[in-house]
C-alpha cells in the first residue's frame, strides 16, 4: 500500500461510495424539463428547506449557479462588487462579462473577507455616465483563503449595507456545508442574509454532479429559464440528484472528520520552516501553504511530490493548496504531510 497515490488536489475528486450509487440506481425519474422529476424535485424542496429560502433549483455545476445569480440579480453594464481572490473573479472565465454583460469589481480582502466599509467606496453614484452597482457576492468558505470561513457578524454589516443600499447579495456557498459543520452556525442562519445562495453536491459532499441556487420563488422561476438558456435544462436528472440528496443526509456531519485531517496536515507542515503557513486559514478542509522558502517553483515542487505519490495543487503563485475529502483516510493525510515537510 505504500506506493498508493495519495490525491489531495480537491474534495472533487471524490468518488460516489457504492450506498450513494445504489440510491442512485434506485432513484424514480422524470423529464425535469417538464418539472416532472420527483428526485429533482425532492432535492429542491429539501434544499429550500435546509437554508430557509422559498425555492431551489438544481444545476450542473456551482459555476452554473453563480452565473445564474448574476445573471437575475443584474442589467447589462451593471457592476458586482466581488473579493479579488474569489471564485467569480478567478476561475468562471468571465462568465459574468459573456453571460450577463457586467462588469466585475475586485476588492481586495483579509482572507477572503471583505469588510462592511470597504463598501461604501466601490459602490458608484447614480451618475448618468457610470456604471450602476447592483450586486456584492461573498464567498463561504472561501476557496482561495484556504477554506477560510466568513465571520457572521460581517455577513450581518454587509447585509445592512446591501439593504439600504438596495443592492443584491448573493453567497458562493460551495462550501458552506464546511463553514456550517466548523463553526456550528445553520446554513440557515448563514443564508438568511443573502437574496440568493449557490451550493454545491459535488465537492466535500462527495456527490458526482450538481449544485443547487436558492432564493425567492420569482427569482428562482427566472433563474429556471436562463438555466435552460444556458443550457442547463435536464431530463432524467434524478438520477444524480439522488446521489446530492443522499449526500445531504450522510456526509454532512462527517466533513468535521476532514477537518480534523486538514489540521492534523497543517501542524506537520507548519514544523518545517521552509513551508509557510497561517494558521488562522486552516480552519476546514484546506491547507494552503507558501513554498517561496524551498527556492523552488510552485511546478517544480508539484512534480517533485508527485514522484512520491503526493498530489497537491497550486493555490496561486507561489503556494500549494492541499485538501482533504472523503476519499483520504487521516493516516494517508499525515503520511502525505510526513511526505512533504521531509523533502522540503
Ligand atoms: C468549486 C467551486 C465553485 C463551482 O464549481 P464547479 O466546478 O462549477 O461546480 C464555485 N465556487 C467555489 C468557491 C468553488 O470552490
Amino acid at each position: 500500500m505504500i506506493n498508493e497515490m495519495i490525491d489531495m488536489r480537491s474534495d472533487t475528486i471524490t468518488q460516489p461510495t457504492q450506498a450513494m450509487r445504489e440510491a442512485m440506481a434506485q432513484a424514480p425519474v422524470g423529464d425535469d424539463v417538464y418539472g416532472e422529476d420527483p428526485t429533482v424535485n425532492l432535492l429542491q424542496k429539501k434544499v429550500a428547506e435546509l437554508l430557509g429560502k422559498p425555492a431551489a433549483l438544481f444545476v450542473p455545476s456551482g459555476v452554473m449557479s453563480n452565473q445564474l445569480a448574476i445573471k437575475v440579480h443584474t442589467q447589462p453594464g451593471d457592476e458586482v462588487i466581488v473579493e479579488k481572490d474569489s471564485h467569480i473573479f478567478n476561475y468562471e472565465t468571465s462568465g459574468p462579462s459573456i453571460l450577463s454583460s457586467v462588469q466585475l469589481h475586485p476588492l481586495i480582502g483579509e482572507r477572503g473577507v471583505l469588510r462592511a466599509e470597504q463598501l461604501a467606496p466601490a459602490v458608484r453614484p447614480g451618475t448618468y455616465y457610470m456604471m450602476r452597482t447592483s450586486l456584492i457576492c461573498l464567498e463561504n468558505t472561501h476557496n482561495r483563503a484556504g477554506g477560510a470561513i466568513y465571520p457572521l457578524d460581517e455577513i450581518e454589516r454587509i447585509r445592512n449595507f446591501s439593504k439600504a443600499l438596495g443592492l443584491k447579495l448573493h453567497l458562493d456557498g460551495a462550501r458552506l456545508w464546511n463553514a456550517s459543520v466548523a463553526s456550528g452556525i445553520s446554513p440557515k442562519t448563514y443564508a438568511q442574509h443573502f437574496d440568493t445562495v449557490s451550493v454545491c453536491f459535488s465537492k466535500g459532499l462527495g456527490a458526482p454532479v450538481g449544485s443547487a441556487l436558492v432564493g425567492p420563488d420569482d427569482t428562482i422561476e427566472r433563474a429556471r429559464k436562463f438555466r435552460k438558456i444556458f443550457g442547463g435544462g435536464m431530463r432524467q436528472a434524478g438520477i444524480i440528484a439522488a446521489g446530492a440528496l443522499y449526500a445531504l443526509e450522510h456526509h454532512v456531519e462527517r466533513l468535521s472528520e476532514d477537518h480534523l485531517k486538514a489540521k492534523a496536515f497543517a501542524e506537520r507542515i507548519a514544523g518545517n520552516p521552509r513551508l509557510m503557513i497561517d494558521m488562522r486559514t486552516v480552519q476546514t478542509n484546506m491547507v494552503v501553504f507558501d513554498i517561496t522558502r524551498t527556492g523552488k517553483s510552485t511546478d517544480e515542487v508539484l512534480a517533485i511530490l508527485q514522484s512520491k505519490n503526493v498530489i497537491l495543487s497550486d493555490a496561486n503563485y507561489t503556494s500549494l493548496r492541499a485538501v482533504t475529502h472523503l476519499n483520504v483516510s487521516l493516516e494517508q493525510v499525515k503520511r502525505a504531510a510526513e511526505i512533504v515537510a521531509e523533502t522540503f
